[in-house]
């Protein structure tokens, strides 16, 4: 059967991707091929094509989406063919009608939740979990930084960490995103395009900083993230979206109050099946009891990749963004 895929052979622009025809794929032992139904549009996605996280090439791209089984591996006893599933953190190739998934990043999908919400809230959904539940676990009346308040991530974290009693000062880069902020629970938000964040927070924190800054804007953000912080707090660097941060003064860390710094990723939270079915089921629950819904503000077919991959970096999208096959 002829299915179709997303592929690139060198780094560069949206242009670099390129949908293909290829053979429907075939599972090998410990994996499933799935029919998406919906796939995940990721920032992630835009490190690999731009080639800032290498990988081997050619390559398929993308790493989330949601569907129904096809074909089950012969080593898979968990799943079988007509499973409702998703999958995240999977290697690279969710941009596609379907995809063959190691059996160890599909997860099957209550009833409750559809394929796009699945798409759409799964690798963004599962970050929001270890950032605000384990990272740094936060208590109710805690008040909090959240960098890029109305995009993906930071949607489904401005909800869940409101759900935990926690006050949100979300940074955004415009006054409509500064309402979806809002709307998803933020209790105050900044235009970091035109304020200072550091004076803001310390303003609204009465001159005590907070106690953690959730920062994936990167090397455009750094230095105010960290001026921010209230003595001991904790840094929080998980992403890139304006660059790497480089050429870290550990210094800096002592001036700012004997600060601490981490450098998270979802691998790096859910590296066991059972450590990845927890992060799964605390998802699933926040997701079932309302607490949290995953926005999604723009859905793309698969062929408009490239249109997808141009909004995101240029800051036009908020929310969720899914790929219809
Ligand atoms: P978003 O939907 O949040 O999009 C990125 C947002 O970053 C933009 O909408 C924009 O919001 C803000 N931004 C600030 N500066 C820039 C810039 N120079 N270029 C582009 N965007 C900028 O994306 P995702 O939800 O997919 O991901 C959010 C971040 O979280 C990414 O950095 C991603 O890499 C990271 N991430 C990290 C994970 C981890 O485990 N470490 C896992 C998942 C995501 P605004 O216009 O309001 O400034």
């Amino acid at each position: 059967m002829s299915t179709q895929q997303i592929r690139f052979s060198e780094t560069g622009g949206p242009e670099v991707m390129r949908l293909v025809e290829t053979e429907q794929p075939r599972p090998a032992a410990d994996e499933v091929v799935i029919e998406n139904r919906a796939i995940g549009l990721n920032f992630i996605d835009i490190y690999y094509r731009t080639g800032l996280y290498p990988t081997d090439l050619p390559s398929g791209l993308g790493t989330e989406g949601a569907g129904v089984v096809v074909a089950v591996g012969a080593d898979v006893s968990d799943f079988a063919e007509g499973d409702r599933v998703a999958y995240a953190m999977g290697p690279l190739g969710a941009y596609a009608t379907h995809v063959a998934m190691p059996a160890r990043v599909v997860i099957a999908l209550p009833a409750d939740v559809d394929f796009e919400t699945a798409a759409a809230g799964m690798l963004k959904g599962l970050t929001a979990q270890y950032l605000l539940r384990q990272t740094h676990r936060l208590v109710a009346g805690e008040t909090i930084v959240f960098h890029a308040a109305a995009g993906g991530v930071g949607s489904i974290a401005c909800q869940w960490a409101a759900a935990l009693g926690a006050r949100v000062i979300g940074t955004v880069s415009s006054p409509e995103k500064a309402g979806i902020a809002r709307d998803n629970g933020a209790w105050q938000t900044i235009d970091y395009t035109k304020e200072s964040v550091p004076e803001r927070v310390m303003a609204l924190t009465d001159g005590a900083g907070v106690p953690v800054v959730y920062d994936s804007v990167g090397r455009d953000t750094w230095a105010d993230s960290l001026a921010c912080l209230q003595k001991r707090g904790l840094m929080v660097s998980f992403g890139n979206a304006s660059g790497p941060v480089e050429g870290v003064n550990l210094v800096e860390l002592n001036r700012g109050g004997s600060l601490f710094v981490t450098r998270p990723s979802l691998g790096g939270y859910a590296d066991t099946r059972a450590r990845y079915e927890m992060m799964c089921a605390d998802l699933f629950a926040v997701l079932a009891s309302g607490d949290v819904r995953v926005p999604i503000g723009q859905r793309f077919d698969l062929a408009e990749a490239g249109a997808a991959h141009t909004a995101l970096a240029e800051r036009r999208t908020t929310g969720s963004t899914i790929l219809l096959p």
